[in-house]
């Protein structure tokens, strides 16, 4: 009973930032800026689903096909450790940073978060470091079904020009050849998945404060979503 007291104790003093939105608003540099200028950890939970959507290419599977990507779960663990502020995925074991930010597996991503069972399957993961750390946590559904309590809860958007452009210069700076057009066909198609499925679909949380950082650089987001964490946590 005390022992279960504590915990709770500590749990509530734990502090959750959700940071949510569709692709290429910036969430990942924005909750990673976030992380670091506050001290708390950087939970990416995009790449716990794209460790997925790997593991079911690596093995020939269509991430589309529901019922084999179901089947094959039980041949997955994922998990993740923090290195020097680092977040790495371990996907059965193998750190899988390297390999988790082509195209090809952003799709297989989108696809296979929108089985239930995968979502299930990730919950706890994501749920468990959010009660032990202080985090910032970016994904989809942060606000509204991984951490409903959290005390900041941003939904990130930006014009659909603005994310494509901001998302191609990430692809081919790292080397990835596509073009404008593909990103933004992409992105669409993801946005346009990620946004009406019928499991936690990327909405904003009633309780979310709305950021537009179209208009805004890098530092101009952060600053706004600082001074929004500030008014919350007042
Ligand atoms: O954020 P990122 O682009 O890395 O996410 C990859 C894909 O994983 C997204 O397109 C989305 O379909 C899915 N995702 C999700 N819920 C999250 C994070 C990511 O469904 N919390």
């Amino acid at each position: 009973m005390y022992i279960n007291l504590l915990f709770k104790e500590k749990q509530t003093l734990m502090i959750n930032i959700a940071i949510d939105g569709p692709s290429g608003a910036g969430k990942s540099y924005l909750a990673r800026q976030v992380a670091t200028r506050l001290g708390y950890i950087y939970v990416d939970t995009g790449a716990l689903y794209r460790a997925i959507g790997l593991h079911m290419l690596d093995r020939g599977i269509d991430p589309s096909d529901r019922e084999k990507v179901v089947a094959e779960l039980e041949n997955v663990t994922v998990s993740f450790v923090h290195k020097d502020g680092e977040q790495h995925v371990l996907l059965n074991s193998a750190d899988v940073n390297s390999l988790i930010r082509t195209p090809e597996v952003s799709m297989a991503a989108s696809a296979v978060s929108a089985v239930p069972q995968v979502r299930a399957f990730l919950l706890g993961l994501q749920k468990d470091i959010a009660a032990k750390e202080n985090i910032v946590m970016d994904g989809r559904d942060i606000g509204t079904v991984i951490l409903p309590d959290a005390q900041v809860k941003i939904f990130l958007i930006a014009s659909d020009e603005a994310r494509a452009k901001r998302r191609f210069l990430e692809l081919t700076e790292k080397g990835t050849v596509t073009t404008l057009e593909e990103v933004q066909a992409d992105m669409a198609r993801r946005d346009r998945n990620d946004s009406t499925r019928d499991v936690a679909p990327a909405v904003p949380a009633h309780d979310a404060v709305i950021l537009d950082n179209s208009d805004l650089d890098r530092e101009g987001t952060v600053l706004a979503a600082l001074r929004i964490i500030e008014e919350k946590l007042k």
